[in-house]
């Protein structure tokens, strides 16, 4: 098939590859002329394990292309993917701008029939308005349907070539063969169903999951004060199949580009029809708090902040991206630097993202885990990036001006602490040392 994919972000540029290696012709379209000159180097904008090496494939075959040039590209297609950025207005609902941007866009370049298929996440109702902006843009006929997008940064391409399921929402019946057939290549788990359905799915989906860490970032909280180990209670109940051990890790929360947008977004959509959504809030307030008991610990542990050198691991908000949206470092960082500590960070990817959104003379930028903290009083662990596992942590006592390590992800078991002379304080679990 012909397909056009507006948005080559993390959505975007990941499904066109993957449609591009099932054999589909591919144009990949963005408003950022930087992005599409890297994208033409074959340079991913993104950082994503196993991205460059698939669009080199696909450019090479001549099945995948990058341009500006939208209305070129709306032509040559007979199916326009919309996988621009909903980000979050300051009252929590999404903001349509990029996506109604894109709608008029597709309407003015529309040539003859076209379908499109809204992959970004939107609220229910949008693409009832989509069809009004494109319609309000051309005569010729088409067609929208909504397919919501469940993929996870660093593990994106397998997400999107072995997904769990496809949710296709559509309303016109015609379109169910193309699109299963299209999606086909990827699974046979293919769920159909109507637009205002699929789009609350989305969200729905986001917002049980998040329910998920928070639910069990309580009973962590719970733990350390009654002498449990949350890491054994999650164990004990994520093997009811019932319940399932997914998303039962306990830790600083969520945060990047979707839980936290999404979650305050389906509170808004709750809002906007006099539902008050008690339980999401909930879940939202319990995780921004837990992003703060890493100051708490921290306080508990130290005299005071002022003054003192906090080393960072990890600014992402998971492991093998460079994403840093929403990531709980920015509040921890921003907090630090307030109360006057002095914070040497270290991710192994996401540095220069974290600089652009936040910088300060009392942050020092460092390139590995041991320079990061060398001579701290204290090293919060923030993400869970797989070499800080690997870390000598008795030389990591050695080189600290106090020994304290928060782990802020349970990374590092009893045994691996143990004779380390570490003071270690990890989240709903016993402290040690
Ligand atoms: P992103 O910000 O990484 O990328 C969006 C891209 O769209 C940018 O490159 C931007 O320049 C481009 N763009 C904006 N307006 C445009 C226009 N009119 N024409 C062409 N390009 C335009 O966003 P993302 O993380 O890929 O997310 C996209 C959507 O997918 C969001 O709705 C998000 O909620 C959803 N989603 C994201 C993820 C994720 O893990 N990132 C997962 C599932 C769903």
């Amino acid at each position: 098939m012909k397909l056009a994919v507006i948005g080559t972000g993390y959505v975007g540029l990941v499904s066109g590859v993957c449609f591009a290696s099932k054999g589909n012709e591919v144009v990949c379209v963005d408003v950022d002329q930087s992005k599409i000159d890297k994208l033409n180097r074959l340079q991913s904008p993104i950082y994503e394990p196993g991205i460059e090496q698939l669009m080199e494939e696909n450019v090479r075959e001549r099945r995948l292309s990058f341009t500006s040039d939208l209305q070129e590209a709306v032509r040559r297609s007979e199916l326009i993917i919309l996988a621009v950025g909903t980000p979050s207005l300051p009252n929590g609902e999404a903001n349509l701008q990029f996506i109604e941007r894109a709608a008029a866009d597709i309407g003015e370049a529309m040539d003859g029939y076209k379908i499109i298929v809204t992959k970004s996440t939107v609220p229910v109702g949008t693409n009832e308005k989509i069809r009004q902006v494109i319609a309000s843009h051309t005569s010729f006929s088409f067609d929208v349907a909504s397919v919501p997008e469940f993929l996870r940064e660093g593990t994106a391409i397998k997400d999107t070539l072995k997904p769990d399921r496809v949710v296709i929402g559509l309303d016109n019946p015609e379109l169910e063969g193309k699109l299963t057939a299209l999606h086909r290549p990827f699974t046979d788990n293919i769920f159909v169903t109507d637009i205002r359905s699929a789009e609350m799915i989305k969200y729905a989906s986001n917002a049980f999951l998040a329910t998920k860490i928070s639910f069990i970032n309580e009973i962590a909280n719970i733990c350390e004060k009654v002498g449990a180990d949350v890491t054994e209670v999650a164990k004990g109940m994520g093997s009811d199949q019932r319940i399932g051990s997914a998303f039962l890790r306990a830790g600083i929360g969520y945060g990047g580009s979707c839980f936290p947008k999404d979650t305050k977004a389906l509170i808004q959509i709750a809002g906007n029809v006099d539902y008050e959504f008690k339980l999401l809030k909930s879940v939202v307030e319990v995780n921004t708090g837990q992003r703060y008991n890493v100051i708490a610990k921290l306080k508990e542990s130290l005299e005071t902040l002022k003054g003192a050198r906090i080393g960072i691991w990890g600014v992402s908000f998971k492991p093998d991206t460079d994403d840093i949206r929403d990531a709980p470092a920015l509040e921890i960082v921003e907090t630090l630097i307030r109360e006057g500590a002095v914070v040497k960070l270290y991710d192994p990817i996401a540095l220069d993202n974290f600089r652009q959104q936040f910088d300060h003379p009392g942050l020092h930028w460092c390139s590995s885990a041991e320079e990061a903290a060398g001579g701290c009083d204290a090293v919060c662990l923030l993400t869970d990036w797989h070499e800080f596992k690997e870390i000598n942590l008795h030389k990591l006592a050695g080189m600290m001006r106090q020994p304290v390590l928060i782990d802020g992800r349970n990374v590092y078991g009893r045994e691996q602490i143990e004779g380390t002379g570490l003071e270690y304080v990890s989240v709903g679990r016993p402290h040690m040392g």
